[in-house]
């Protein structure tokens, strides 16, 4: 489970739903020239009620646009960045799509 300020791992908003979802490597990268470190999902994933019609509508690129980004931007994440890792970051909310287990349900 998760820490007590729960967040929605689309925006950062208050989450409204729960997605449960198996575990699963969202990327690998170079640790150094023999080694990788694995990221790993673990449990259900949290949305807000507004990130949830974009995940219901299985659409993350226009969840990226219209609610990370500015979300990212908020936070301080320069446009350049935020526009580089679109494409990694939709690939993980899409890996999130297939291994969820079932429909979301009221978080909370
Ligand atoms: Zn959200």
């Amino acid at each position: 489970m998760r820490a007590e300020n729960p967040q929605c791992d689309f925006c950062g908003a208050e989450p409204y739903y729960s997605y449960p979802c198996r575990d699963f490597v969202v990327a690998t990268e170079p640790l150094d020239d023999r080694r990788t470190v694995s990221h790993v999902s673990t449990g259900a994933w949290l949305a807000c009620a507004f990130c949830s019609t974009y995940i219901e509508d299985d659409d993350f690129d226009r969840l990226y646009v219209e609610r990370a980004i500015p979300a990212l931007i908020r936070r301080g994440i320069p446009a350049d960045i935020v526009r580089n890792t679109q494409s990694e970051i939709v690939s993980s909310w899409s890996a999130f799509a297939s291994f969820r287990i079932g429909e979301r349900v009221t978080f909370g």
